[in-house]
């Protein structure tokens, strides 16, 4: 009898455990399951935001070749026409390369939604209303005259209102790449430390070491908002091309003779390029007539204009070592997990770069476009290129509390001080917290015995993540 109940105790427990062993199995195979899908899921969305952004920037990029070629063609047309003494002809032509300006790169910005939407990205609620914000920005401020500055000059008239409706249509659409190279972005140069992205985050982070290679006497001298110097003046601006996609080049008043004049590299390009310019020696060559330039400003060799940290390796050909105009889009898709609640998503956001690419052909080998000056037809094809070669901005591109802060925050705080400060900006927060001589304190104090540990942090990163190494 004892034996016997032992034994079915022991049957029971033992199919007890078995019972609990398969509850086991069943949960953890459950979970790396549903683990695995959401590592696929993770990994596909991936995939498709980086094919998305790419196709996106690469689109904006042709465009940009394709608006320049033309402008370039338009060079040596204008100069066959104001050699041959026929003004209506110049007239047409520089008309038409103000507009190819405007609406080469914004048909890019519209071919790069078309790319991305294919690509199976959905339109983004916060590029589309930034989008919406600045067609009314141009509708209404642009053309109008505001706070006693004169609005800003139109390259022909009625300009602004068809840049304006250019940029509506896109938003109509559903903006699904954002234009993160857009001049907008570009904060105004200078190093006033409220305009640097990275006082914000050291405060934050109380990154004592940011201050330790910015300049200490910020956290010693500062005694309240009456002390920052002045924000530097808005540099008054000059549309020639929108501030999507721009191309860089510039409207330049030149008479033929100097254009296409003797000893002037531009002719022989131009002959080279396969057009016999015969300059005669009529009124028209004295007159003042509007060229396309490249701005030299934007377009220098890639080796001069980035810092040491150039991510590509080896050798640049000299053919190709030129910045100008570039295209870089970005995407975000959101992927949901199956392993937690359905709120929470990992945002996947993919940035890509690309860049026109060609080169003039001469007796001495191959040049950069931008050799001469005027704009020639010279490029040839579109290429992928590393974000950190590309023109966005390091830090503030779609980050629009950013650019509140910068633009609506920063003067009435300079004016009137912290009161104003608002606690739904995080900017904001940060100057709350800044104003507060304990905080301060307590950062000199942390240098006075560790400034030795700071390093120097690599340029870039910042809080926008891995998205400037996209590639
Ligand atoms: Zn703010």
């Amino acid at each position: 009898m004892k034996s016997n109940l032992k034994e079915s105790e022991g049957r029971i427990s033992n199919s007890g455990q078995a019972v609990i062993f398969i509850v086991m199995a069943i949960c953890i195979l459950v979970f790396a399951m549903l683990f695995m899908v959401d590592v696929h899921r993770i990994i596909f969305i991936k995939d498709r935001s980086q094919n998305a952004g790419d196709a996106a920037a690469l689109a904006g990029a042709r465009w940009q070749a394709s608006s320049i070629n033309f402008i370039g063609e338009l060079n040596l047309m204008h100069a066959l026409a104001s050699s041959l003494g026929d003004e209506a002809s110049v007239d047409v032509i520089t008309n038409t390369q103000m507009r190819v300006c405007f609406v080469g790169p914004m048909t890019g910005v519209a071919a790069a939604q078309q790319a991305a939407k294919l690509n199976g990205i959905h339109v983004n609620e916060e590029f589309t209303s930034f989008m919406k914000e600045h067609a009314d920005k141009i509708e209404n401020g642009y053309a109008s005259i505001m706070n006693g500055s004169t609005a800003l000059p139109e390259p022909w008239l009625g300009a602004w209102e068809e840049y304006a409706d250019m940029v509506n249509a896109i938003a109509d659409e559903g903006v699904a790449a954002g234009v993160d190279n857009a001049i907008l972005y570009t904060d105004p140069m200078g190093a006033h430390p409220l305009l640097q992205i990275e006082f914000y985050e050291a405060i934050r982070g109380k990154n004592w070491c940011w201050f330790h290679f910015y300049g200490v006497h910020l956290l010693e001298e500062y005694d309240g908002y009456t002390w920052w110097p002045a924000l530097p003046e808005q540099e008054e601006i000059v549309l020639t091309s929108p501030e999507f996609l721009p191309l860089y080049l510039k409207p330049s008043e030149q008479k033929l003779s100097s254009v296409a004049g003797d000893g002037d590299a531009s002719i022989k390009e131009a002959e080279v390029q396969g057009i016999e310019l015969v300059p005669q020696k009529s009124h028209v060559n004295e007159k003042l007539e509007n060229w396309y330039y490249y701005n030299s400003a934007r377009w220098g060799s890639w080796d001069t204009m980035l810092d040491p940290a150039f991510p590509i390796e080896g050798e640049v050909r000299d053919e190709y070592n030129y910045q100008g105009a570039d295209s870089v889009m970005r995407v975000e898709a959101n992927s949901h997990r199956l392993m937690e609640d359905a709120k929470s998503h990992d945002t996947i956001v993919w940035t890509g770069a690309a860049k026109p690419f060609g080169y003039l052909e001469n007796e001495d080998g191959k040049t950069i476009p931008n050799a001469v000056g005027l704009v020639l037809p010279a490029f040839h094809t579109v290429n992928l290129i590393p974000i950190d070669a590309s023109s966005a901005p390091n830090g503030g591109s779609f980050n629009m509390k950013w650019r509140r802060h910068r633009e609506y925050h920063l003067p009435v705080y300079l004016a009137e001080g912290p009161s104003v400060l608002s606690s739904n900006c995080k900017y904001c927060r940060q100057l709350v917290t800044w104003e507060f001589p304990d905080f301060r304190a307590s950062g000199v104090e942390w240098l006075s015995s560790n400034s030795w540990k700071c390093v120097i942090s690599p340029p870039g990163g910042g809080s926008s993540g891995g998205t400037r190494h996209a590639h």
